[in-house]
């Protein structure tokens, strides 16, 4: 049978990126998303956004929501401080197995925990399971329709702090009107957007940052 999409994308970084640098990785996904198939990482023009705010934060104990092929995943841990813990969560069995293969590649096994399943399960067990009491960033980038119960949801768990920081994507493209309304306009967060474009094209998209502020 014909292979899938996450397994060419494997391929592509087991062909040109090279074993424990994970800057290799990126480019060599990024190179497959531009010149062979499209994907839905954040891509590097909205990545470059992202490592900002991750290098000003500096965060110990991050979460990603949205795994795919783990991309962000290799992105956010090769910026975090040396003792740092991402959780990344991700429903798709298929997925979970290519992004741990490419995490491998790039060396992060270290710092990263790919845990597989739906984000409403795993996080009010964020403290039994991981011994986890706030997260100091949380990346948003799973199915649209999640942002905002997820959000509240981790809210109730008392998983955030005060100065949290959640950066969400693809928040104009496909877009998540109810999660930007709430976020801009609740008092308990400080947020703002950053204008970019959909991974490798020429349409609009971007990052929302919204700081918790308890
Ligand atoms: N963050 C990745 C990157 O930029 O490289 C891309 C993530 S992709 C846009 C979204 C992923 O979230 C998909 O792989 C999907 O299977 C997963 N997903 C969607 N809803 C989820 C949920 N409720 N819990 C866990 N994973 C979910
Ligand atoms: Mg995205």
């Amino acid at each position: 049978t014909r292979s899938t999409r996450p397994q060419r994308l494997l391929k592509a970084v087991r062909k040109r990126a090279k074993r424990g640098d994970p800057q290799s990785v990126i480019s060599a996904i990024d190179h497959f998303c531009r010149h062979s198939e499209w994907a839905m990482n954040i891509g590097d023009e909205k990545g470059s956004i992202l490592d900002s705010v991750v290098s000003e934060l500096s965060p110990e104990k991050v979460l990603e929501l949205g795994t795919y092929c783990g991309y962000s995943t290799v992105r956010i841990a090769r910026l975090l401080p040396p003792g740092a813990r991402l959780i990344t969560l991700e429903f798709n069995a298929d997925y979970a197995a290519i992004a741990k293969q490419v995490i491998a590649w790039a060396g992060l096994e270290d710092k990263i925990q790919l845990v597989e399943g739906a984000s409403e399960d795993w996080i009010p067990h964020m403290k039994e399971h991981f011994g986890i009491e706030t997260f100091d960033f949380v990346f948003l980038d799973h199915w649209k329709d999640r942002y905002l119960p997820d959000t509240k949801l981790m809210e109730d768990c008392g998983l955030l702090r005060k100065g949290t920081v959640l950066l969400a994507d693809n928040v104009i493209c496909p877009g998540v009107p109810d999660y930007l309304e709430y976020v801009r306009n609740s008092l308990s967060y400080k947020s703002c957007y950053f204008k970019s474009h959909l991974e490798y094209t020429k349409a609009e998209d971007g990052l929302e940052k919204s700081v918790f502020l308890g």
